[in-house]
């Protein structure tokens, strides 16, 4: 079965098409980063319309790519939340207009699924059950999977989420937007140890996450230099240093206590924060320690794309999900844990 995936959740338009016997036969992605950049941050109304300028041609693009007519696709899958309404909405219409003039359903699918089954793309793909670290820019969460679409939520973050702090961490450091990336790169330069972060709810019980404190801490740790005016480069680097190993060995040992407290020996890691090569460093050591196993996204599709939206509405198609009738609304807060489990499990 081939569908197409259309995700506009952010400032990203991705498309793709996955085949169900195949896997992904095409991938086209359109980064906003550009236009946001003199502002900081995504704009919410000139995403949305610079959505709509991308979508016809990326559908076209990837249509082309795999030498396939339209005429082929079963189903179009798009994010239908969580993300910025606007956004969605340009997905969405593109989605259900060609879907009703192909005559194919439109399969909702939920952004942070997407994320979370990112990694069955790969050649080696996860089995079912795994706890999943979802961290990327707008969440930081663990997840119980026993299968596609039975989710419990075992923690998250009460304030900012991992890739937010990364990026709010990095506008105090001045390294521009968007500043994850680049706070992670300028940390290799970093000297070990030279600064002691703390390692926010770790020493007290349960799965929950909290990452403000770092950005204050980080920020009160950047005051103390320039008032000595030693802020150099090195010095900025050491502050990155401690603050990417502070995340770092947060999330371990949360993942570490995730796994105790459900049994499982598999993690995956998703969204744009598992990208991250400190953290994976760190999870593999964890994992390898356990006995266990850890999966990531291959890089390419640790941050949005089209890819794990076409591969996750796929999955649903072929275990017999339907488009609902009438549409569903789309959601800019939607929790990964009221999805429906999937009809059947022959794919889990
Ligand atoms: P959500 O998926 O929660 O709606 P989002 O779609 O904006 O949020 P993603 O695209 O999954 O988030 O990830 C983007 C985030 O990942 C940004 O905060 C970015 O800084 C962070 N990020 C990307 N690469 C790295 C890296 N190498 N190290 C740390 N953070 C990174
Ligand atoms: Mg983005
Ligand atoms: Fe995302």
């Amino acid at each position: 079965m081939l569908v197409l995936g259309i995700e506009t959740s952010c400032d990203e338009t991705g498309v793709a098409l996955y085949d169900t016997e195949q896997g992904l036969l095409a991938d086209a992605l359109y980064s906003q980063v550009e236009l946001h950049a003199e502002f900081g941050g995504v704009v919410p109304e000139l995403a949305s319309r610079d959505h709509l300028r991308k979508l016809v041609p990326l559908v076209h693009q990837v249509m082309q790519q795999a030498q396939r007519p339209l005429s082929d696709l079963n189903a179009i899958a798009y994010t239908a939340g969580p993300g910025l309404i606007g956004a969605l909405m340009t997905g969405s219409c593109m989605a259900r207009a060609l879907a009703l003039a192909l005559g194919i359903p439109a399969l909702a699918v939920h952004h942070m699924e997407g994320h979370l089954l990112a990694p069955l793309l790969d050649k080696a793909p996860p089995a079912f059950p795994f706890v999943a670290l979802l961290v990327s820019g707008g969440h930081t969460q663990l997840i119980q999977v026993e299968a596609i679409g039975r989710y419990q939520l075992l923690g998250e973050s009460v304030d900012d989420a991992a890739g937010e702090a990364f990026d709010k961490t990095a506008k105090l450091l001045q390294l521009g937007y968007p500043g994850g990336p680049r706070l992670a790169a300028l940390a290799q330069q970093g000297t070990p140890h030279r600064f002691a972060f703390p390692r926010p709810m770790t020493n007290r019980p349960g799965l929950d996450l909290s990452f403000s404190g770092l950005k204050t801490h980080t920020l009160t740790c950047i005051r103390e230099l320039e008032a000595a005016n030693t802020l150099d480069e090195q010095a900025k680097a050491d502050v990155a240093w401690a603050f990417q190993d502070a995340v770092v060995d947060t999330l371990t040992i949360k993942c570490k206590r995730a796994l105790k407290h459900t049994g499982y020996t598999r993690l995956v890691v998703a969204g744009g924060v598992s990208a991250n090569l400190a953290l994976r460093q760190r999870l593999d050591q964890l994992l390898q320690g356990m006995g266990g196993e850890v999966f990531y996204p291959a890089l390419a599709y640790c941050t949005d794309n089209g890819a794990m939206i076409a591969l996750a509405g796929a999955l649903r198609l072929a275990a017999g999900e339907q488009d609902a009738s009438p549409p569903p609304a789309l959601r800019p807060r939607w929790p990964l844990v009221e999805l429906n489990p999937l009809a059947t499990s022959s794919l889990t």
